[in-house]
C-alpha cells in the first residue's frame, strides 16, 4: 500500500534540505516525504500523484516564494486534495499574512522559521496535524479505475474484461460520482473520451481497445518459446485441467485463451454439481484456483490472445495467433467450448450491454436492486442466473420457450426456483421486441400458445439462449459435424475405415481428431456430455492420450 505523502515546498534550497531531512527522520517510516522548490512544479507533481491515487496527508509550504505564494499554492492544492492538512512555513515578518491566510484560505496551521530544535518546534504541530488527518482517512483503492457512463456498452465491456481476468479495479460512474469528474479533469483537462481507464501508475487510456488495455496492464499475450510439447487452446475447465495435468507430468505446456481464463464456467454464480464442493462454488473461484494451480506447475498462460489458424508441418502443429505471431507444438488440444447464440430481436442489439446482457456478469446484479428482471432461457445457466439475481431484484421472470423446466433443467435447481417467491415462470413465451432510449426499458413478450403479446417494463433482459461452437478457423483442417463440433475417436471411423488423410498406423484415440496429434476436449467435442465435471475429466484424459501419442512418434 502506498505511504501517505508529506509534501514540503520552499524556494530556498538550504531550508528545503533542512525541513526535508527533519521530516524524513521523524516520519520517513510511515510517510513518503516529497519536496519541491516552487508551487508550479509541486502542482504538476501533485496531478501525477492524484492519477496514481496516492494520498497526501500534509502540505508544509513556504509562504514567500516568487511566482506563486504558499497561500496561492494551497488554494490550488485543495482542489486536488481537499482533506490534506495545510501548514505554512513563515518568517517572523510574514506572521500577519499567515494569520490572515488561516482565516481566509482554510490553512490549518503556520510554523515559524527556524524550527530548531524540531523536537520542540516542529514535530508537536506536525504530529497533531497528522493525527487529525489519520482519523478521517480511509485507505485508498490501488487498482485500475474505470470512469464512464453507466449504460455505455464499452464501459460494460471493459469492466467485464477486467473482472473476468481478476484485475483489481474500481468503477466510477461519471454521472453520479464526484471523484470520477475530478479525475477526468486531472487526466486530460476534461478532453478524454470515455470510458477512461486510469492505471495504478497514474497513466491513463481513452476508450482503449481490449488488446491495448491488456498490454498496458502487463497481461501476458506473447509466448516465451517458439515451440512447446503441448499447446492447449481455450482456458475453460477442460483446457485448464489439461494444462495442469500436462505441466504436472513434465510437458512444456502453453495455454492460450481468447477472453479470460474460466470460460463459460467463469460466468456461473454457483456450480453445485462439481465433486468435492458440497456447498457449490462460483465459476470465478474455480477459475482462480485452477489458474493458481496451473501457474504453480509452470504452465505459461497467454490471455487475451486468440488462435486464428492451425496448420500441420510434418510432426509439428503450427498456430497463428491474432497478433500474427506463430507458435509450434508436438501435440495440440482444442478446448474452445461453445459461444453464446445471438437472439435476433428488433431493438436488442442496440441495447446490448445497456441493460441487455448475454450471460450477464454477476457483478451486474447489484445494479438491479429492486428492479424487474427478465431472463430468456430454461436451462441450468438461466436457472442459476435467476437464483442469483433474485437476491437483489424485486422480481425475476423466466421466459421459457417450452412448457416446463424439467425438460432442460436439473431437478435441484428447479426445486430451488419453485421455492423462491420472487421468481416467476412464463412458459410458451419469447421476447419479440426490446425498447429503450439508452438502456433497456420495455420488452414485448409473445405467448406462442395464445398468440397474445404484452409489453412490460423491464430493468434488464438477461439472455441464456444456448450456445454453438465457433470452429470456423478449423474448417478444412479437422473433421467437424454439421453444427461445427469437432469429431474424435470412434466417431471418425466409417464402416471400419479411418478418416480421409489419416497418416498414423493406428485408429484415432478416443479424444483425437481426424489429424494425429490434434486432440479435443470439453463442450466443443462432438457428442460430449457438456458441463464442468466432464470438461475437467476430458482435459485430464486428453493428456494421457497425448503421452501415448508422443510415445508413438
Ligand atoms: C452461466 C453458466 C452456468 C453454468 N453452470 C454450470 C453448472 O452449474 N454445472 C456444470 O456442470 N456446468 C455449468 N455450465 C456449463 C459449463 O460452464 C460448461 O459446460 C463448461 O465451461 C465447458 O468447458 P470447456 O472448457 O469445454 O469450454 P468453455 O468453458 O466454453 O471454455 C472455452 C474457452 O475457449 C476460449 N476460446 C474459444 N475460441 C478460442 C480461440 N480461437 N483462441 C483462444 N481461446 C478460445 C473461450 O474464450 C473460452 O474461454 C454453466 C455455463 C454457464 C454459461
Amino acid at each position: 500500500m502506498a505511504k501517505p505523502v508529506i509534501w514540503t515546498i520552499d524556494d530556498d534550497p538550504d531550508v528545503l534540505r533542512a525541513v526535508e531531512r527533519d521530516l524524513r527522520r521523524q516520519y520517513g517510516g510511515r510517510y513518503k516525504v516529497i519536496s519541491a522548490d516552487s508551487g508550479a512544479s509541486a502542482l504538476e507533481g501533485l496531478r501525477q500523484l492524484k492519477l496514481r491515487n496516492e494520498p497526501v496527508a500534509l502540505f508544509l509550504v513556504d509562504q514567500r516564494m516568487p511566482g506563486m505564494s504558499g497561500v496561492e499554492f494551497l488554494e490550488k492544492a485543495i482542489e486536488l486534495y481537499p482533506d490534506a492538512k495545510r501548514s505554512l512555513l513563515t518568517a517572523y515578518a510574514d506572521t500577519d499574512a499567515a494569520i490572515r491566510a488561516i482565516n481566509g484560505a482554510h490553512i490549518d496551521h503556520y510554523l515559524m522559521k527556524p524550527w530548531d530544535p524540531p523536537e520542540e518546534r516542529l514535530y508537536g504541530v506536525v504530529d497533531d496535524l497528522l493525527d487529525d488527518w489519520q482519523s478521517g482517512y480511509h485507505p485508498v483503492f490501488e487498482g485500475a479505475r474505470v470512469i464512464g457512463h453507466r449504460w455505455a456498452p464499452r464501459s460494460n465491456e471493459i469492466r467485464d474484461f477486467l473482472g473476468r481476468n481478476f484485475v483489481p479495479h474500481q468503477w466510477l460512474n461519471v454521472e453520479t460520482d464526484e471523484t470520477a469528474r475530478e479525475l477526468l479533469k486531472t487526466a486530460d483537462g476534461g478532453a478524454s473520451s470515455l470510458p477512461l481507464v486510469v492505471l495504478p501508475d497514474g497513466s491513463f487510456l481513452n476508450n482503449p481497445a481490449i488488446a491495448e488495455l491488456a498490454r498496458k496492464l502487463g497481461l501476458k499475450t506473447k509466448a516465451e518459446f517458439p515451440f512447446y510439447d503441448l499447446v492447449v487452446v481455450g482456458a475453460g475447465p477442460a483446457g485448464l485441467a489439461a494444462a495442469v495435468y500436462g505441466a504436472a507430468d513434465g510437458l512444456r505446456t502453453l495455454l492460450i485463451e481468447r477472453e479470460a481464463p474460466g470460460g463459460q464456467a467463469g460466468r456461473s454464480s454457483r456450480i453445485e454439481n462439481y465433486l468435492g464442493f458440497p456447498l457449490g462454488l462460483s465459476g470465478g473461484d474455480l477459475a482462480r484456483r485452477a489458474i493458481a494451480q496451473a501457474r504453480r506447475f509452470g504452465v505459461e498462460i497467454l490471455a487475451p490472445q486468440e488462435v486464428k489458424t492451425v496448420r500441420v508441418e510434418g510432426p509439428s502443429r503450427v498456430l497463428t495467433l491474432q497478433d500474427g505471431a506463430e507458435v509450434g507444438c508436438r501435440a495440440l488440444l482444442i478446448a474452445t467450448g461453445i459461444a453464446f447464440r445471438n437472439l435476433d430481436v428488433p431493438g436488442l442489439e442496440k441495447l446490448n450491454g445497456a441493460g441487455v446482457y448475454y450471460y450477464a456478469p454477476m457483478s451486474e446484479a447489484v445494479a438491479y436492486r429492486d428492479g424487474d428482471i427478465y431472463i430468456v432461457g430454461g436451462a441450468n445457466s438461466a436457472g442459476q442466473a435467476a437464483m442469483y439475481f433474485s437476491k437483489f431484484a424485486r422480481r425475476v421472470t423466466m421466459l421459457v420457450r417450452g412448457q416446463s423446466l424439467s425438460q432442460s433443467m436439473s431437478q435441484y435447481l428447479e426445486n430451488q426456483i419453485a421455492a423462491t417467491k420472487n421468481i416467476a415462470l412464463k412458459f410458451n413465451s419469447k421476447v419479440v421486441a426490446v425498447e429503450g432510449r439508452d438502456r433497456c426499458e420495455n420488452i414485448t413478450i409473445l405467448d406462442s400458445a395464445t398468440r397474445l403479446q404484452e409489453t412490460v417494463p423491464a430493468s434488464a433482459l438477461l439472455i441464456y439462449a444456448g450456445a454453438i461452437p465457433r470452429t470456423d478457423w478449423l474448417a478444412g483442417v479437422v473433421e467437424r459435424d454439421e453444427q461445427g463440433y469437432l469429431i474424435s475417436g470412434q466417431h471418425l471411423m466409417r464402416e471400419g475405415r479411418r478418416p480421409a488423410g489419416w497418416t498414423a498406423d493406428r485408429d484415432p484415440f478416443y479424444l483425437e481428431t481426424s489429424v494425429p496429434g490434434i486432440f479435443v476436449a470439453g463442450d466443443v467435442r462432438h457428442r460430449s456430455a457438456k458441463g464442468v465435471t466432464s470438461g475437467v475429466g476430458e482435459g485430464a484424459m486428453a493428456v494421457k492420450l497425448v503421452h501415448e501419442y508422443l510415445g508413438l512418434l
